[in-house]
């Protein structure tokens, strides 16, 4: 039987305000255990919450960048459930009236293929404290210092339809929200995390499938694993006959599996209702425009404009704008390059963020600067070096041996363009491979790339390949 996978996210995106939700307490990461938690954030008796501004300015900035509406008038609710790190035994969420609805974002997923993701919602909640249960032998700690900090959950439409799908969902929410500048994005300290909603269904079949939902997955490999596992895992299942229980489970990535944690029959009844201490939440017009007219160029704006002034593929420019500091770095770099677009945009794809990636860095951590890639790619458009030996010295240059230009000196990799000496390096691997030349003259054509090969090789690889191949054929014709 050929399945179908049908996948909805929930994204939780830690929203970046210095203080909470509700309270005037630190959110900083990383503070000693329970420093950080007021008597608002723990529900003491009497406490009054008290909207922080700024998180609704994020929200209505989030709706602006996902082509979402933000609503007139939203209303916070308490969602009742007991757990030893919410003292308060509630926690304040949205649940019928959400501040933001009905958006989207476009996702790339190679050369040729695009498709838009539609996001049912998008409501603000404070987050929980945190239990430690290591270090502790044998008993746990809570710390609350996370209590009130401030979450937008986004939740998706099931219009995913593999884990790659998913993946490009996750990523294009990141850089959108990174733009935005209301979330660090930083999963390793779980302020952009997200529950997967996976089924599966017989291809054609209309009705989705039982779902189990993976909570708290906090890396986009991790995603893409706990996706593909638990789709087999459910093919499994009803393969043989058995049926999927509509439950919660957790990704263990030092297993590469997921396991039941709890099933909907047990799941709290939340008996959600409108918090009596926090009026509804009402956004004008106005407020709305406001913050219209402060918002960056846009991820998908950027994508717009890279492929037009740049002339570049629709796939190209969506891994360029994928972080503002990645589209600032090739901005930067195609001015240094005497304009090369395209060479500039192969270059950061395929060698910087290759590179990059291995070495775990960041683009800010790069050891080339723009100016140098930049450079690197205009000694190739003018025959100085090349494409091969550009390698060599990206090499060089990753390894601060100096600049281009110095490298290409200092080493003597300037491309050999001297018409007398490549013809005498062909007479030697002529003379030198007699009965190759003699297979290739009586009708092996194929040999003409070993030919190239071997005059490469033999000048260091410091030919220009176009003209190396025009001399080649010149004398092999005899
Ligand atoms: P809950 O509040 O129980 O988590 P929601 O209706 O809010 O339920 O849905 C949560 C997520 O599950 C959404 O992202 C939605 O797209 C996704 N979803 C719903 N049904 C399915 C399904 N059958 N398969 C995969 N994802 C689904
Ligand atoms: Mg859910």
């Amino acid at each position: 039987m050929e399945w179908e996978v049908v996948i909805g996210l929930e994204v939780h995106a830690q929203l970046a305000t210095t203080s909470k939700i509700f309270s005037g307490a630190a959110t900083k990461f990383g503070a000693e255990p329970n420093t950080q938690a007021c008597a608002i954030d723990l529900g003491m008796p009497g406490v009054l919450p008290v909207l922080n501004q700024d998180v609704l300015n994020m929200a209505i900035k989030f709706a602006l960048g996902a082509n979402a509406e933000v609503a007139s008038k939203s209303v916070f609710a308490r969602k009742n459930y007991f757990y030893p790190d919410l003292p308060k035994g509630y926690q304040i969420s949205q649940y019928e009236l959400p501040v933001v609805q009905h958006g989207y974002v476009d996702i790339q997923l190679d050369e040729n293929t695009s498709k838009r993701i539609r996001i049912t919602r998008a409501h603000l909640e404070e987050d929980a404290g945190k239990s430690l249960h290591e270090d502790f032998q044998g008993s746990s700690g809570i710390d609350l210092n996370r209590a009130g900090t401030p979450l937008l959950e986004i939740v998706s439409e099931p219009d995913m339809r593999s884990a790659k799908e998913a993946v490009a969902y996750l990523k294009a929410l990141h850089t959108l929200v990174r733009y935005l500048e209301i979330c660090d994005g930083n999963m390793q300290e779980g302020s952009f995390r997200c529950d997967a909603n996976v089924s599966v269904r017989p291809k054609g079949q209309k009705e989705f499938g039982t779902r189990t939902e993976l909570k708290n997955i906090n890396s986009f490999r991790f995603v893409e694993r706990a996706i593909n596992y638990e789709v087999e895992r459910q093919i499994n299942v009803l393969e043989s006959g058995g049926k999927i229980t509509q439950e919660t489970r957790l990704y263990d990535p030092n297993k590469n599996e997921t396991r039941a944690m709890r099933s909907k029959e047990e799941a709290n009844d939340y008996r959600y209702f409108p918090d009596p201490d926090l009026l509804p939440v009402v956004i004008s017009a106005e407020q709305i425009e406001k913050v219209r007219k402060d918002l960056p160029e846009l991820p998908q704006q950027k994508h717009k404009r890279f492929m037009e002034q740049y002339n570049l593929s629709a796939y190209d420019a969506s891994v360029l704008i994928s972080s503002k500091e990645i589209a600032a770095y090739y901005e930067e770099a195609v001015k240094a390059s005497g304009n090369q677009p395209k060479l500039v945009a192969n270059w950061i794809s395929s060698e910087l963020l290759g590179a990059l990636n291995k070495s775990d860095y960041e683009i800010a951590q790069s050891p080339i600067n723009a100016a140098q890639l930049g450079k690197l790619v205009a000694r190739i458009a003018d025959d100085t070096i090349s494409g091969k030996i550009a390698k060599t010295i990206f090499e060089a240059l990753w390894n601060k041996e100096g600049e281009v230009d110095e490298i290409i000196e200092k080493r003597g990799l300037k491309q050999v363009t001297d018409t007398g000496a490549i013809e005498k390096l062909i007479d030697e691997i002529i003379a030198a491979n007699a009965d190759k030349v003699a297979e290739y003259r009586s009708g092996k054509d194929k040999l003409f790339g070993y030919f190239v090969g071997q005059t490469m090789k033999a000048s260091g690889g410091k030919l220009n390949p176009q003209q190396l191949n025009d001399l080649l054929k010149k004398k092999l014709a005899g």
